[in-house]
């Protein structure tokens, strides 16, 4: 119990499943994307079976052959795909594919060709655009996209069973468009001679607050984890269990009260005092600041007696930052930062160690793993979502930090002062880079590794944990993390981010784009889909202000964020599906990381840090 911890209950998980299946009398898919909202994907997708979900999906091939990995022999549905797909690696384990255009139904035609005259076929749910403005497909494409898919049904590709589309939660009139508009496409679609046995709309917004958008399945997110998918104000009709708590042991220094709990594992900033929260002896405590490796927190009590109480207690009382029984909950956290309860769940870093209550008896792993590489080439199983870290620019910098260590040894330095003040900073698993990487170069070079607290050894690496310092107070130091670039304007950064087109469409004036429309298209325009969102690397809070760079152009970022997307403004850019997307990085066009810190009111090395575990890092060495 000595560090930070999440617990997931689930036994509030099956009970969740339970009340909204009695509530909806509708088959269920439980959504598991994003590690489960952070919650842990396998844990919660096995309780969700056993408290009577049908089905389970996720965004893309990734995450639904690490469930297969882990024994699942239930229907998955993923609906991200990248440009590459490898559409056998669906086949070969089963899984099934949202399609959400015309040109990703030629891209399974060409992937799939050598499935002809054999008997394997793909089963396929084509997304439908109804009104969200995200991926789906385009009402102008209604018709052709379904002429295509009888085709390849009819050559034996593929195997239609769903028809399904996602509500924007703009409004009740607006979603009632998004039904009507989805009747008509079921109505074109079998007049295109399409036959499909599941038609899904709702997910759960709509499976509670409109109960004829349940169809033949719903599929469940938010509420699997007990929380309301409704704003404050409106009540959750199902009486839902959060399924997650968050704590950490409080530390007293000359500085103040804390937790090892920050920015860098997703806790969002707050204003000083916004937020109230109790330890697990019932004492109050006010956030004073989220700061990037810490929460700093002040006792109601007085800083006297609560100093004292620490003294004489036992067992280190522990700072219950989100309480699935109570006193603070993701939407406490939620109303304080100005985002929703999704987003303070989901963005909780995997470092954090998770802990089940609840768990039942494992299945057998009965499956064997997914192949990870056909003829010989790596398969692509999920859009590019890519953090390059340039390993000879940090070797550059390690030289750098060496000679200036040589340097104040040579001028008189203590041997021990100096090796402190040149110190390499690899906390927070490094902040994107890697732990184990970072302090294997400052060793290379003669540097001293250090990190923030004993947790973050984890990641160090067996070898050169031993070498390895833990240090509080010299992380809070920015020298520390010098090699990195993250402050210097001037300074190339040792990471950059870069996605893929995974749709582009041209949308009329009027055109509403992500959930509650907050952007509306003054004039026709075309839209691309970034396959990135608050789960992966980009806060809520940058809607608005965001850009990536597309082509050399930089294009604004319109609508909300969503978890697993984000839509962009190409205007009349000539784009593609694939094309490239640099969100950072450090060429002369790219957008500096810095820029993004301030859009998202992060530290940039907690930005970086806090990034999701569908983010795939690659090493790039001297040519
Ligand atoms: C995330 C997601 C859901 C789940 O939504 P909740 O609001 O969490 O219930 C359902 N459908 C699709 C397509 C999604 O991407």
């Amino acid at each position: 119990m000595s560090g930070p911890r999440i617990d997931v209950d689930l036994d509030a998980v099956r009970a969740n499943v339970r009340a909204v299946a009695e509530l909806t009398g509708t088959p269920l898919l439980a959504v598991v994307k994003a590690n489960a909202y952070g919650h842990g994907a396998s844990q919660v997708a096995r309780a969700a079976l056993e408290g009577g979900a049908e089905r389970l999906g996720v965004v893309d091939l990734r995450e639904a052959l690490a469930l297969r990995a882990d024994g699942f022999t239930e229907p998955i549905l993923t609906w991200m795909h990248g440009a590459r797909t490898d559409w056998l690696a669906a086949l070969d384990a089963d899984i099934e594919l949202g399609i959400s255009s015309l040109a990703q139904l030629e891209l399974l035609d060409i992937g799939l060709g050598r499935l002809e005259h054999s008997d394997h076929s793909v089963v396929v749910h084509l997304k439908l655009d109804t009104g969200l403005g995200r991926n789906g497909i385009s009402a102008i494409e209604w018709e052709s996209a379904f002429t295509k898919a009888a085709e390849l049904e009819a050559r034996g590709l593929i195997r239609l069973e769903g028809l399904f589309s996602h509500l924007a939660g703009a409004g009740a009139a607006e979603d009632a468009a998004q039904l009507a508009s989805f009747k008509r496409a079921l109505e074109l679609a079998a007049r295109c001679g399409l036959t499909t046995s599941v038609r899904h709309l709702a997910a759960t917004a709509g499976s509670m607050s409109l109960p004829e958008s349940r169809f033949d399945l719903v599929r469940l997110g938010v509420s699997l984890y007990g929380l309301s998918p409704f704003s404050a104000g409106t009540e959750c009709p199902v009486v839902l269990h959060p399924a997650l708590s968050l704590s950490a042991p409080i530390r007293e220094d000359p500085r103040g009260f804390r937790v090892d709990l920050g920015q860098a594992v997703g806790l969002p900033p707050v204003a000083a005092g916004s937020v109230e929260l109790l330890d697990d002896t019932g004492a109050a405590w006010r956030v004073a600041s989220v700061d990037s490796l810490e929460l700093r927190i002040e006792p109601l009590e007085g800083a006297a007696a609560a100093s004292s109480r620490l003294d004489q207690s036992e067992e280190q009382p522990r700072l219950l930052v989100i309480d699935a029984a109570g006193s603070a909950s993701a939407d406490t956290w939620a109303a304080a930062a100005g985002t929703i309860n999704y987003e303070v769940v989901t963005r909780l870093s995997t470092r954090i160690p998770r802990h089940y209550s609840g768990v039942t008896a494992p299945r057998g792993m009965g499956l064997a793993h997914a192949p990870a590489q056909r003829d010989g080439c790596e398969l692509a199983l999920a859009p590019r979502r890519e953090l390059t870290v340039d390993v000879e620019l940090l070797r550059t910098r390690m030289g750098e930090r060496a000679r200036e260590l040589a340097g104040a040894l040579a001028a008189g330095m203590g041997a021990r002062h100096a090796a402190r003040a040149f110190s390499v900073d690899v906390s927070a698993d490094a902040y994107g880079h890697g732990a184990h990487l970072v302090a294997g170069l400052a060793l290379e070079y003669g540097l001293l590794p250090l990190v923030a607290t004993k947790a973050d050894l984890e990641h160090v690496g067996e070898a050169d944990r031993r070498a390895t310092l833990v240090d509080h107070e010299r992380t809070s130091d920015a020298a520390s993390r010098a090699v990195y670039g993250f402050h210097d304007p001037n300074a190339r950064v040792t990471v950059s981010l870069t996605s893929e087109l995974a749709h582009v469409k041209r949308v009329t004036a009027g055109h509403g784009v992500s959930y509650g429309y907050d952007w509306i298209a003054e004039e026709p325009t075309t839209l691309g889909l970034v396959p990135l969102g608050y789960a992966d690397a980009i806060p809520r809070r940058v809607a608005g202000r965001g850009e990536v760079v597309v082509g050399g152009e930089r294009r604004p970022i319109i609508g909300r964020v969503a978890m697993d997307q984000v839509v962009i403004d190409l205007q009349d850019q000539e784009a593609w599906i694939g094309m490239p997307v640099s969100v950072f990085g450090s060429e002369p066009r790219d957008i500096h990381l810095r820029e993004w810190a301030s859009w998202s009111g992060l530290e940039p090395q907690a930005f970086v840090a806090a990034f999701g575990p569908r983010i795939v890092r690659r090493e790039r060495h001297a040519e």
